[in-house]
């Protein structure tokens, strides 16, 4: 069983403050501090360039660490080693993945997506159409028409398993196994799943799975992207954006690019290292916990957070799924001043985010949030509500970031 009151004990988290938004952006674990520590005071400032090589003491090994970190996150979807690597950003992963899989069925030119997916997802669906140049279409179906729209013209579905709004989850397993029955491939987007809920590549048959690390993870601001290739496609995935280091010998410096036949054959370019140690820092807070224990809290603790903001303000309306087994870990809230409530909120120092046009969320995350915080953020919630406190200029100014 995990033991959440001492997983909280592993994250930095300012006094005062209740941290709901860890769907956006996690807290710092101190491992990660310390790696990063490390890396600046110890091996960046002695090793140098000598930091690249593996295999002995003033050795680090950056060369290698983003297929090693890969496997860490394997661990938590379900992948086998040597199937998932990390590196770039996930925009630029949605991309790869999706190119290989165009690249797979030749004959159809259907990108089904859905009007829940996130933004960046489906622009670069829609730049990697105009560099293709091949008469691809995307289509963009409502959140519950996936499966109706799965037919045989369908390439790809690229598809968020939590949306990023509702919180809406969709199933892995079922819609795999519908696109694959029409010889579609999926590109299986866990943004909103890694580090939040059990998941599994592998059972569900998903051909291709790609996330973020900064989320549920707790990777850090810009920390790197991952990429999983089902094993049985990687000799036919077409790398799309070939670089040095996805190259079969990067250190031969050949003038042709020959894909490494590994799943090291998804790189670009130089990994960032500094990221990456955060990133393989944050990861040790896995090595405590159980996916399926992180599930069956966030279900509770989303359940109380319902039923709370029922009794105390029912003019927020549930945007989420009523179900808590089809959502995934952050709950969503609708008012028409949502984005003033969240700034009062903030100035209360809970922390909770926006997305427009009228979306207030709170993501549960219970490595490091407990009932007693939700308690807590309801009353102020109640509070600023009753006595109108949102209702001033400060809080009604829009920045750049939301
Ligand atoms: C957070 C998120 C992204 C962000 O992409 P970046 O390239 O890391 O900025 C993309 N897609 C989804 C579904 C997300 O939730």
């Amino acid at each position: 069983m995990t033991d959440f009151k001492a997983t909280r004990q592993l994250f930095q988290i300012p006094d005062g403050m209740t941290y709901l938004v860890g769907n956006s952006l996690g807290p710092m674990p101190h491992t990660a501090q310390t790696r990063v520590e490390n890396l600046m005071k110890r091996d960046w400032a002695n090793q140098i360039v000598g930091g690249w090589r593996s295999g002995g003491e003033n050795k680090q090994g950056w060369f290698v660490q983003p297929g090693q970190i890969g496997d860490r996150i394997g661990k938590l979807i379900g992948a086998p080693a040597g199937s998932t690597i990390v590196g770039d950003t996930l925009s630029l992963k949605v991309y790869q993945a999706l190119g290989a899989a165009l690249a797979m069925r030749p004959d159809r030119k259907i990108i089904l997506s859905d009007a829940g997916n996130f933004p960046t997802d489906l622009y670069m669906v829609q730049s990697l159409i105009k560099s293709l140049r091949q008469g691809h279409e995307l289509k963009i179906v409502g959140p519950h028409k996936i499966a109706e729209h799965l037919n045989e013209q369908v390439a790809a579905l690229l598809i968020t398993e939590v949306d990023y709004r509702t919180s809406q989850l969709h199933s892995m397993k079922d819609l795999t196994a519908k696109a694959h029955k029409v010889g579609a491939l999926t590109v299986w987007d866990l943004a909103h799943s890694a580090g939040a809920l059990p998941i599994d590549v592998t059972e569900t048959q998903a051909d291709f799975a790609v996330g973020c690390t900064y989320k549920f993870l707790n990777g850090g601001p810009g920390a790197p992207a991952f990429i999983y290739v089902a094993p049985k496609h990687l000799s036919q995935t077409e790398p799309l954006l070939a670089g040095w280091m996805g190259h079969a010998q990067p250190f031969d410096f050949d003038t042709e690019y020959k894909p490494s036949p590994t799943i090291e054959r998804m790189r670009v370019g130089t990994p960032p290292v500094l990221g990456m140690a955060a990133l393989d820092g944050a990861l040790d807070v896995w090595d405590q916990v159980e996916l399926s224990d992180i599930r069956t809290k966030t279900i509770e603790l989303g359940q109380m957070l319902v039923e709370l903001i029922g009794e105390k303000r029912p003019q927020l309306k549930l945007e989420s799924p009523v179900d808590p087994h089809k959502r995934g870990s952050h709950l969503a809230f609708s008012h028409p001043n949502g984005y003033a409530i969240v700034q009062a909120l903030i100035a209360d120092k809970i922390m909770a985010d926006f997305r427009a046009p009228d979306t207030i969320r709170f993501a549960i995350t219970p490595l490091y949030i407990g009932a007693e915080d939700l308690a807590y953020a309801v009353d102020k919630l109640a509070h600023i509500l009753a006595s109108d406190s949102w209702d001033k200029p400060q809080f009604m100014a829009m920045g750049k970031v939301t």
